[in-house]
């Protein structure tokens, strides 16, 4: 940590005017902004953006947040992971699980970031995917069939209160009866809805987003592999323009012309690009038993159900491929990609954005972006990422 009243300085380009800057940092701050005389040698230095803010990251390297056998120690170690990834804030997603085992991870977490002012930092809020999500094949995804279930007040704010309020992102499906009430409580409280892993019609979707729901998770995962060609919740929701839409653009869960197809309808003000890493991202390729089934990573990286190679189980790629994916496949600029990774999700989340100005938070991200033959970038290679002020050293 560098020492009260000490500047830091950290050059690169700026990720929407090109020009190269200077950024002086002082007590995890932005206290400067300077322009750079020479650009000539501007090409040598990295970009410069808002730190990404990843609103679904499941875990990493072996371990899920939603596992009886979380620890503190493994949260803190996954936590200060992110900045790897570029990533500044982040949202620990615990997902479909008994009552017993969602009460630890999120209580896990919640020490976890009373007992660490930086990891509390990191993981400004929890994200709740399931239990209360579809029980069909297709919608469920990866989550466990026997413990999937309609939602029940009381059992979210038990979750809630063992989470010391922290959770701020809950994703459900609103195909059962008692979901517009629930959800209008869940946001009453201040809860963000989003809806997921879900077989709702299109009355129950529109009854959702009347009761305040305003996100979609992962749009075009954890759907019916064949599904009525329309109605359905997917049109239901790419067309209602009350709800935002998180992607995963990692190359493996969605085509580049659903992409495409989603950006434009959703407009990029609307998408917020995750990760959705799974707990064994950061493994080797090979077959994992996990508690509940057996996973495998495939030499591709793409993580799937063993056995079943069209049927993905999590994300392996951090969200920086997103950045790029979402320029190369639905043609957005640098800046707007940068902003589904930052401004978006901080904005989902009532927290203030990085403009890299003075007065900011010191959370930015450095990068290299190689470019292809086409012109368009094939990668995001973190340099460096400053949180909170501290320079992390990444490449
Ligand atoms: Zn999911």
């Amino acid at each position: 940590m560098p020492q009260h009243g000490e500047i830091l300085h950290v050059t690169g380009r700026h990720y929407r005017t090109r020009r190269p800057v200077e950024l002086s940092v002082e007590d995890g701050r932005i206290a400067d902004v300077r322009a750079l005389e020479k650009p000539a040698e501007s090409n040598a230095l990295p970009w410069i953006a808002p730190g990404f803010i990843d609103i679904q990251s499941n875990g990493y390297g072996g371990q899920e947040f939603s596992s009886p056998e979380l620890t503190v120690e493994k949260v803190v170690e996954i936590a200060a992971q992110q900045a790897a990834f570029g990533v500044t804030q982040f949202c620990p997603t615990v997902t479909t699980a008994g009552l017993d085992t969602l009460v630890h991870s999120v209580r896990t977490i919640a020490e976890a970031c009373q007992r660490h002012p930086q990891v509390a930092r990191t993981a400004p809020a929890i994200h709740l995917e399931g239990p209360f999500i579809a029980s069909e094949d297709g919608p469920r995804g990866a989550h466990p069939l026997e413990h999937c279930r309609p939602p029940d007040w009381e059992e979210f704010e038990r979750i809630q209160q063992a989470a010391d309020g922290r959770i701020r992102i809950l994703t459900m499906s609103p195909e059962f009866a008692n979901a517009p009430e629930f959800i209008r409580r869940a946001v009453g409280s201040g809860v963000v809805v989003a809806i997921g892993h879900t077989a709702a019609d299109s009355g129950q979707i529109r009854a959702a987003v009347d009761a305040g729901a305003s996100l979609s998770t992962h749009l075009g995962n954890g759907a019916h592999r064949a599904l009525r060609r329309h109605p359905n919740y997917l049109w239901d929701q790419l067309g209602d323009d009350r709800l935002r839409a998180s992607l995963i653009v990692d190359g493996h869960h969605l085509p580049p012309e659903v992409v495409q197809t989603m950006v434009r309808a959703k407009t990029p003000e609307r998408c917020i690009l995750i990760s959705d890493l799974s707990g064994l991202a950061g493994l080797p390729p090979g077959r994992y038993d996990t508690q509940l089934c057996a996973l495998e990573i495939l030499p591709d990286g793409r993580l799937v159900i063993a056995g079943q190679d069209q049927l993905l189980a999590g994300a392996s790629r951090p969200i920086g491929y997103g950045v790029v994916g979402a320029m190369r496949f639905a043609g957005v600029d640098l800046a707007t990609a940068v902003h589904m990774a930052s401004h978006h999700p901080a904005r989902l989340l009532g927290m203030p954005t990085v403009d890299l100005l003075p007065g900011d938070a010191a959370d930015a991200v450095l990068f290299d972006l190689p470019l292809g033959a086409d012109g368009a970038p094939t990668a995001l290679v973190v340099r460096a990422t400053l949180q909170g002020g501290e320079l992390v050293k990444v490449a």
